[in-house]
């Protein structure tokens, strides 16, 4: 049983946390199980007051905060404890004809002691989600949530002492110097989610101790809409998965290129489908707030980069920012250099396929694309020439709710990915054995093989 948390040194936990990891008790498929029921258990008893404080630091609706922070986890949860004992098997492969005699497999083993860095867009999920796949692989963990939300980082602590009493999973709470102190330690793996600045420093300090990282990182994701698009359901959609949480999603669209004929048609429809959904935003009371007054101020100042077609309300008391898209851009804008992460909506125009695929390889990989048209030939264009983490045609955001499917970025969007097996996977260490019967011996590897040579090369061909 540790002490208190906080009785304990950084160092001090980790210790412990590894003292127990060498107990092997975290490996067995029970023990992997069971801590997973206790923490939905855990986040079962305190659900009401994690609705709270994300209306607290966020002003998150009950609904949006269920779905994609809570109803997110029970539902991660419950496809791990039911597949985990099929992912932990070992995994048979083949050999090649100089394996004779031999089997060879792969066994999913736990790193051991990770970190788990969070941010403060999802607080509740960003933290849990990846926990979930560390725990599933039998790591002990450190969790750190973000200071940015520090009601919901409260509940993270409270969810994690009630589920686990000998604190083998753990949250330690703070800001970016006890991230730097944290991340100072020698660590088995480190999972970060955040930007991609902090993401470099992250990767830094992992490197110190060769520390294997998964970043899951920001970037400018796309919105294409091709002359041949449903328009009505791609403004649809991008409104929904650009405003909700007022744009504070890292796979939301950050801009949109609409071919230049269906621009006002365009236009026209996501206006409507904004305010169907969201109102005006400032005025709406459930309307997602912005973090905090720096990241307010950021947002506002991009609001005079161009024309604003619709929005633009501001309210710095409230923290709330308008659903708002942008036309006409100023050349070489900050919202078209930055990732946005608020609720104002770049629309450009492009008249050829051509442009599109230039003007997205030219910048970093982003962590989603969408592309909005009918025609295959559009869809094969564009996957073939363009580079991202992942992303959906005719849809947006949807690619992360099937778990089925890796979620991560790529380049400066990211390494590495999560979600369902690829979780359980990434906080895994695959290991390689090759099993030999002694009822033979082959000899054609052994120098003193008169026709060694001549076998090998007939081998390796
Ligand atoms: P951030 O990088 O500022 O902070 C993330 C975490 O890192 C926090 O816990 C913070 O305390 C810590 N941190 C901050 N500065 C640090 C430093 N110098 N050294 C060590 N740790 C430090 O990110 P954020 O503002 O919390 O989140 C927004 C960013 O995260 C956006 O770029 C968004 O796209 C990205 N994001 C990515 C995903 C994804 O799944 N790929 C999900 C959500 C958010």
């Amino acid at each position: 049983m540790l002490a208190p948390i906080e009785q304990l040194t950084i160092e001090e936990l980790i210790r412990k946390q590894r003292r127990f990891f060498r107990t092997q008790a975290t490996k067995s498929l029970a023990f992997r199980l069971s801590m997973l029921t206790f923490l939905k258990e855990s986040i079962k008893h305190h659900e009401a007051e994690i609705l709270q404080a994300l209306e607290q630091d966020l002003n998150k609706s009950e609904l949006d905060a269920f779905t994609t922070e809570i109803g997110f986890v029970y539902d991660e949860i419950t496809r791990t404890t039911r597949e985990l004992k099929r992912w932990m098997r070992p995994k048979r492969v083949r050999g090649a004809s100089i394996h004779l005699g031999t089997q060879s497999e792969v066994m999913y083993e736990p790193y051991g002691t990770v970190l788990v860095i969070a941010p403060w867009n999802y607080p509740f999920q960003l933290a849990m989600a990846p926990l979930i796949g560390a725990i599933a692989a039998g790591n002990t963990a450190v969790v750190k949530p973000s200071e940015l939300t520090p009601n919901v980082a409260q509940m993270i602590t409270k969810v994690l002492e009630r589920a686990f009493t000998d604190r083998y999973v753990v949250s330690v709470e703070g800001d970016k110097d006890v991230a730097t102190e944290l991340l100072a330690q020698k660590w088995d793996h480190i999972f970060f989610t955040g930007s991609t600045p902090v993401g470099k420093i992250v990767m830094e300090a992992a490197a110190k101790h060769l520390t294997p990282v998964t970043l899951e990182l920001g970037g400018k994701s796309p919105a294409i809409v091709h002359e041949d698009a449903n328009i009505e359901i791609a403004a649809k959609r991008i409104a929904w998965g650009k405003w909700m949480n007022a744009g504070q999603t890292c796979v939301a669209p950050d801009y949109v290129l609409v071919h230049e004929s269906k621009r006002e048609a365009f236009l026209e429809a996501i206006k409507r489908e904004a305010f169907t959904m969201f109102g005006n935003g400032v005025g709406t009371k459930r309307f997602t707030r912005i973090v905090n007054e720096t990241h307010f101020d950021r947002l506002t100042a991009y609001l005079t980069e161009g024309d604003i077609f619709f929005g633009g309300q501001t309210d710095r008391d409230e923290l709330k920012i308008a659903p708002t898209v942008l036309t006409d851009i100023e050349e070489d804008a900050n919202v078209m250099k930055d990732e946005i992460f608020g609720p104002i909506l770049p629309v450009l125009t492009y008249r050829q396929l051509d442009e599109v695929i230039e003007f997205v390889s030219s910048r970093p990989h982003p962590l989603a694309l969408y592309l909005f048209t009918e025609t295959k030939a559009v869809e094969q264009t564009v996957m073939k020439h363009l580079t991202f983490g992942g992303g959906c045609v005719n849809d947006v955001l949807m690619h992360l709710t099937n778990p089925n499917l890796p979620f991560g970025g790529v380049g400066e969007s990211g390494m590495g990915s999560y979600h369902g097996r690829y979780s359980f996977e990434t906080f895994s260490h695959a290991k390689s054995i090759l099993r030999n019967t002694t009822k033979f011996d082959l000899p054609i590897r052994y120098p003193n093989f008169k026709a060694a040579e001549k076998l090998i090369r007939l081998v390796y061909r």
